[in-house]
């Protein structure tokens, strides 16, 4: 994907989110989003996703400016699709038809193929056994899949993540992991908002580092782990490995 963000701001009753934050990406095909908390990240993510209208500045994803006024924002939040720490999964609905409901009512697809499509996702995604069960019924990794099944079956051209692992354990994350690497695979383009670095690094090839409402850094995963240029970002990583440490 390519991306080009220039002097992105918002601010929240004179709350600084966003201070003129610029990022300019080609040819990224996964991007995870780090940094300390309050530093902007979840603003940024809701504004590359629509949910959110920046005071000033500019977003242009794969060519395409994105459009910030209301009428135009519904074509943009078709083009992404967003899953949550949360999960948002819809409480009196199986995991079938938590896939199957926005594909018919959104996406006007008709239900018999909604359904093929949603039992597909969900096999891909170790669920065949869990298609009727009710979200109170699953784990919290399941959620997790379920919840990116349903993401991935609106076809977007972006999937979105704001923290999806930070409610789940170490081995449920690892699982998340995988589901990660498999979309990786299949050249989905991403972008991962989470304070955890270490799933960070694994689960996407390019960070950019967001402190203050700004990029502070960013470049290939695989580099700027090992070689941190920013003094901000060593920080940022020895604090967190030596605050797990202890
Ligand atoms: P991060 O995701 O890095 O923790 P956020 O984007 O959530 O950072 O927040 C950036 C700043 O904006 C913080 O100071 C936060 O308190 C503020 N903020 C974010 N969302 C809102 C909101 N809906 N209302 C008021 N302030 C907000």
């Amino acid at each position: 994907m390519q991306i080009e963000i220039r002097d992105l701001s918002k601010a929240y009753n004179g709350q600084i989110a966003l201070d003129k934050l610029s990022l300019n990406l080609q040819d990224v095909g996964s991007l995870a989003i780090v940094g300390p908390s309050g530093g902007g990240k979840t603003t940024l993510l809701r504004v590359l996703g629509g949910l959110e209208t920046p005071d000033s500045g500019t977003v242009v994803l794969n060519g395409r400016p994105v459009d910030f006024q209301e009428q135009q924002l519904m074509a943009h939040r078709k083009r992404i699709a967003m899953v949550f720490q949360a999960y948002n999964l819809f409480p009196h609905l199986t995991a079938l038809q938590n896939i199957t409901l926005p594909l018919v009512k959104t996406r006007a697809v008709p239900a018999e193929l909604a359904q093929q499509e949603a039992v597909s996702l969900l096999e891909r995604f170790g669920l065949a056994e869990h298609l009727h069960k009710h979200p109170n019924q699953l784990s919290g990794g399941q959620k997790q899949r379920v919840a990116i099944a349903r993401a991935l079956a609106l076809k977007p051209e972006v999937l979105l993540f704001d923290e999806p692992t930070s409610a789940l354990d170490p081995e449920i994350t690892a699982e998340i992991l995988d589901v990660f690497n498999d979309l990786r695979v299949d050249n989905k383009d991403l972008i991962l908002v989470t304070h955890e670095i270490g799933f960070a690094r694994h689960a996407c090839d390019y960070v950019a580092f967001v402190s203050e409402g700004r990029v502070e850094m960013h470049g290939r995963s695989d580099m700027v782990y090992d070689q941190p240029e920013s003094e901000a970002f060593r920080r940022f990583v020895s604090r967190i490995i030596s605050w797990k440490a202890t």
